[in-house]
């Protein structure tokens, strides 16, 4: 039997069946999940549909105080969480209980929002209000590489507006969100919240079903195509969060030590497996020897290991497949450019690459061109101003971006030609509950966070009062 269950209709549930979950730093097994079949599922939509009118006429004050509930179990809980979300997804320690805290500070960020009624007209002729209404069943399907994150601050908005919540984790990352889960049974009324766990078989179920009303989903490009298509025939509201090609643009006069220390600090959080991590560093020539240098000792600082060991500031990629994808971009590196920090895969147990640098690289080259979501950071050198953003902005994707100069009004110049959601300046990365968070181009659909972000997870009903 499994060690971790789901939660179906506000009982655990074991699954018909049983996942090994593998700790990425060692490649064994660590423990066991309860996985899902087709019929779980179901169970799961019927039992969320059922739940779902008599929590959206639950008080908003009793709802936002769920939320707040769950912050708090979790912050209880925040010393096994981390620990392991470390075993399953890989991250530092220290990286792993940011995540736990940030999980606790999104649903507590929700607990203190509404929509509530906005007048759009009101005069002797109408009285116009838009009204925010739960959609239903919204299905959060969520990626490997912020597993208990990612799924926390899905469940809070949409559960927050009267919604119920199915959440299908990633079959490699389930094991925190079963934790959730098990905090969560005791929180909220059967059904409202259930989590599941597949093995990258079920999230049809969820995006073809009729009872689901909207998907919110992060995750590959790809992915997001399928989830897409499966929702058209019964046109879900779609939030789809998907993959990035972040470029930062160094202008001449940027601050080399301050930019190398952030933009290291972005490519290697996680191991590179971040949506919003730098992806490819753009350098003026004029500074490119030494904006190299820099960044090679900044890196050569990030220590490679088992999360859970001290001192260690990159763990090991995420999974098996990810590994074997990682090492062709690593071959890349090798063959395309010159190596200035790490280069090397780590063997004999998980699935450890060396934190990289590679130098006098260019587009055509898969490291450059592709999301490598590994610990390899091409720096390239540019000598036109106006060709770099050209070359930024040569992506399928457009997620984030990054401007780094000491002059603001130059960077803010730059920033307004960049072709994504998010440009930071003097930073990479960044982001919150309060920011409004969305991909340009193929990078995804839809807003996460803010008010627009909220307004994602209700139906917009206009309530139009003739007074004549
Ligand atoms: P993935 O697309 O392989 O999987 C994401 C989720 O989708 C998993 O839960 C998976 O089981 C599920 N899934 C698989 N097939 C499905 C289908 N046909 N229908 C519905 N669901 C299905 O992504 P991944 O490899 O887990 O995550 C890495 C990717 O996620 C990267 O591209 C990364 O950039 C992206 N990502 C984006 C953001 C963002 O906010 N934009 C955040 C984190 C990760």
């Amino acid at each position: 039997m499994a060690e971790h269950k789901m939660l179906i209709d506000g009982a655990l549930a074991d699954g018909a069946q049983a996942l090994d979950v593998i700790n990425p730093a060692t490649g064994s097994p660590f423990t066991t999940v309860a996985r899902a079949n087709e019929d779980d599922m179901l169970r799961a939509i019927a039992a969320a549909k059922k739940a779902q009118p008599a929590w959206a006429a639950t008080p908003l004050a009793d709802r936002q105080a769920a939320l707040v509930k769950l912050a708090d179990a979790i912050d209880a809980n925040a010393v096994d969480l981390a620990r392991t979300l470390v075993m399953e997804q890989g991250k530092p320690l220290e990286q792993a209980q940011a995540e736990t805290a940030y999980a606790a500070i999104f649903l507590r960020h929700f607990a203190q929002q509404s929509l509530e009624p906005e007048t759009v007209q009101e005069d002797e002729g109408y009285h116009i209000q838009a009204h925010y209404r739960p959609l239903g069943v919204v299905a959060g399907i969520t990626p490997w590489n912020f597993p208990l994150l990612i799924g926390c601050y899905k469940l809070a908005p949409a559960v927050l507006l009267g919604n119920s919540f199915i959440w299908k984790a990633a079959p490699t990352t389930p094991v925190t969100a079963l934790m959730i889960a098990n905090l969560a049974k005791d929180i909220f009324p059967a059904g409202v919240v259930n989590v599941l766990v597949d093995k990258n078989d079920l999230g049809a179920v969820l995006t073809a079903h009729p009872d689901v009303a909207k998907i919110s989903f992060t995750g590959s490009t790809p992915t997001g195509r399928k989830v897409m298509e499966a929702a058209a025939s019964s046109l879900k509201r779609l939030t789809l969060e998907l993959g990035g090609n972040d470029a930062g643009i160094v202008l001449p006069d940027a601050d080399i030590a301050k930019t190398a220390q952030r933009a290291v600090g972005s490519a290697f959080n996680n191991a590179g497996q971040v949506c919003i991590a730098l992806k490819r560093l753009y350098v003026h020539r004029s500074i490119y020897e030494e904006m190299c240098e820099a960044i090679a000792r900044e890196a050569a600082e990030y220590a490679l290991g088992d999360g859970l060991e001290q001192g260690t500031r990159v763990g090991p990629v995420q999974n098996a497949q990810q590994f074997e994808k990682a090492k062709t971009y690593l071959a890349a590196a090798h063959a395309d450019g010159r190596i200035i920090a790490g280069g090397q895969v780590r063997e004999g147990g998980g699935y450890f690459i060396e934190p990289t640098v590679v130098r006098d690289i260019a587009e055509g080259s898969r490291l450059v061109d592709e999301e490598q979501f590994a610990p390899i950071l091409p720096v390239i050198a540019y000598d036109d101003p106006a060709d770099v953003i050209a070359r930024a902005n040569a992506s399928e994707y457009g997620l984030g971006g990054s401007v780094w100069s000491e002059d603001i009004d130059k960077a803010l110049a730059v920033a307004a030609q960049i072709e994504s959601g998010t440009v930071w300046i003097n930073h990479h990365t960044h982001f919150g509950p309060h920011i409004p968070f969305g991909g340009a181009k193929q990078s995804g659909l839809g807003v996460e966070f803010g008010k627009e972000g909220l307004t994602e997870f209700a139906q917009r009903s206009v309530v139009s009062v003739s007074r004549q």
